[in-house]
């Protein structure tokens, strides 16, 4: 399959998150990490409701980071609309 990544995933009940392709420097940027060896595949950023993915990956590689991703997107998502959020 050839589909694109989307740029904006509607999770359902009004909740929607964005996917950005961002260059390797800015994923360290966000993963506040001077360390010029280590490389971020993607990130998922809760408070930027934001998955970002390293866009010099393979598509099939972005397609598994994406997926990687959305699961925290998921996971996060359901903690936040508990009152208690159980184990994740
Ligand atoms: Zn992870």
């Amino acid at each position: 399959m050839k589909y694109r990544l989307p740029r904006v995933v509607h999770l359902g009940l009004g909740y929607k998150i964005k996917v950005a392709l961002v260059p390797q420097s800015f994923l360290r940027e966000l993963a506040d990490d001077d360390d010029e060896q280590q490389n971020y595949d993607g990130i998922w950023l809760d408070e930027r409701k934001t998955i970002y993915i390293d866009k010099a990956l393979r598509a099939s590689d972005r397609r598994e980071v994406y997926w990687h991703e959305l699961i925290h997107a998921l996971n996060d998502t359901v903690a936040a609309d508990r009152p208690r959020p159980k184990v994740l």
